[in-house]
């Protein structure tokens, strides 16, 4: 159980669609406020289940938090056997060097495919064969 909280970060609310509310891949949310959630309470089942690694896990370091970092790394929905890191379009190349390259091996050792979401653009990174 972490003891994490969001904080000041907001980053999955720009990321990911909320079809409650009608919010788009990609988009700031409406009801984003520089002070969170502002419609916290009442807000979309969706939301309430989203946990990116960092919230989830006290073992990622703590200049991983998706603001910091750039990248919300977490499942890929349902499927908990590959990961998708989605990237903040304003640094694509948050993965070339630490600490974002050091998450994406790391995570390579343990989930495969990784895929990584950069604005309109997709890719898939598979783990390097023994
Ligand atoms: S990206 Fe992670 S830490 Fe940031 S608001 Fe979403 S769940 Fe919280
Ligand atoms: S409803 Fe709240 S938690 Fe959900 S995306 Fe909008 S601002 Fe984020």
């Amino acid at each position: 159980m972490t003891t994490r909280i969001c904080g000041d970060c907001t980053v999955c609310c720009l990321h990911f669609a909320v079809p409650e509310i009608a919010k788009p891949t990609g988009q700031w949310c409406e009801h984003c406020t520089e002070a969170g959630c502002g419609i916290h309470a009442t807000r979309p089942q969706p939301c309430r289940n989203f946990e990116c690694f960092w919230l989830m896990d006290e073992s990622f370091p703590e200049d991983l938090r998706p603001d910091r970092s750039g990248v919300v790394a977490s499942f890929n929905g349902e499927d908990h056997d590959s990961v998708v890191l989605h990237l903040d379009p304003m640094r694509p190349d948050v993965l070339a060097e630490p600490p974002g390259s050091e998450m994406l091996q790391a995570l390579l050792t343990a989930f495969d495919p990784v895929f990584i979401v950069c604005g309109e653009e997709r890719m898939m990174v598979r783990r390097k064969a023994e």
